[in-house]
């Protein structure tokens, strides 16, 4: 693939139709002064979109979350969604959706505004192969964000600064914590496989409800796993069993070091992996269309 065709994508932007390194929004926006706005990231996999319906339920749930009213119903959200990956031509995707409050001279208080509302497809990222073998090493970082991590805003600055930190280090996610409990990765779900049972953070205001992380609760109860939603002590995470950690990008990927602690025996672990399986035929099955 050309590296030009990654950057252009199909882009759709307050009603036209261009790319992205063409699509510009006015310094006055909201989003550029106060990060006033929501976003989502849907998967594409095989040419559909994978569990389009709740990252839009999410959307909404969002935008209601800040009192912006979306630009038009979800229905036609999803449907423009559709479209555009289907003009993009890829099989293998992200969607990228974001509305923000609008225009105005900057002022606190909302504009009389309408929303600047995006929709972009690109290429998707791929998780790089071998780590899904080797297991992806993590920091931990203290959750330094706001009260409100269920609704998926686009002021991600605590996030950007963790996940740099990790970067640095060369540790794939950074986990955040807060009070002493594992809340959730920069931009990922975290779940813990100890003692016959997964357990992960349950999905109150403290972290983002993670779509990833709703299905696979599903699948794993489908399987026959119990699940636990409750509070995950760090000191309990270390000493867990499997650690992995879940999310649109990053699918379901296994921790094997935490800061410099190894977890289990150092390896991706069998449940996971089961849970993982699963997945892939989930992903399967709605590209086929059968789900
Ligand atoms: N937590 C945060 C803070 C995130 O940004 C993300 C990525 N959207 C997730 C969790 C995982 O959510 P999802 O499975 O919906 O991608």
């Amino acid at each position: 693939m050309e590296e030009q065709d990654v950057i252009s994508g199909v882009v759709w932007l307050n009603g036209k139709l261009t790319d992205y390194s063409t699509a510009t929004v006015s310094i006055e926006d909201r989003g550029f002064y106060f990060g006033d706005g929501v976003y989502e990231v849907i998967r594409v996999y095989d040419g559909k979109p994978f569990g389009l319906d709740r990252h839009l339920n999410r959307l909404e749930r969002s935008a209601a979350g800040i009192e912006l009213a979306l630009p038009m119903p979800l229905a036609e959200i999803g449907e423009l969604a559709k479209d555009l990956t289907r003009r993009s031509g890829r099989e293998n995707a992200e969607i990228y959706i974001q509305i923000t409050r609008g225009r105005g001279r900057r002022n606190h208080v909302f504009p009389e505004s309408e929303p600047t509302f995006l929709v972009g497809v690109r290429e998707g990222r791929r998780i790089p192969a071998e780590l899904l073998h080797t297991g992806c090493s993590v920091i931990t970082r203290p959750d330094e964000r706001w009260a409100r991590c269920n609704l998926k805003t686009i002021g991600l600055l605590p996030n950007v600064l963790a996940k740099e930190a990790a970067h640095r280090l060369g540790a794939a996610e950074a986990l955040l914590v807060r009070d002493g409990l594992v809340t959730e990765g920069t931009s990922s779900n975290v779940f813990i496989w100890k003692a016959g049972g997964l357990a992960t953070p349950v999905a109150d205001n403290r972290i983002l409800p993670g779509i990833t992380r709703e299905i696979t609760i599903e699948l794993a109860r489908k399987l026959g796993y119990e699940v636990a939603e409750r509070d995950i002590p760090l000191g309990e995470l270390l000493d867990a069993d499997e650690v992995f950690i879940t999310g649109t990008t990053v699918e379901m990927m296994p921790v094997v070091k935490v800061d410099d602690h190894r977890i289990g025996n150092g390896m991706p672990g069998d449940v996971r992996g089961d849970l993982h399986a699963a997945f892939m035929d989930l992903i399967q099955r709605n590209s086929k269309g059968e789900v």
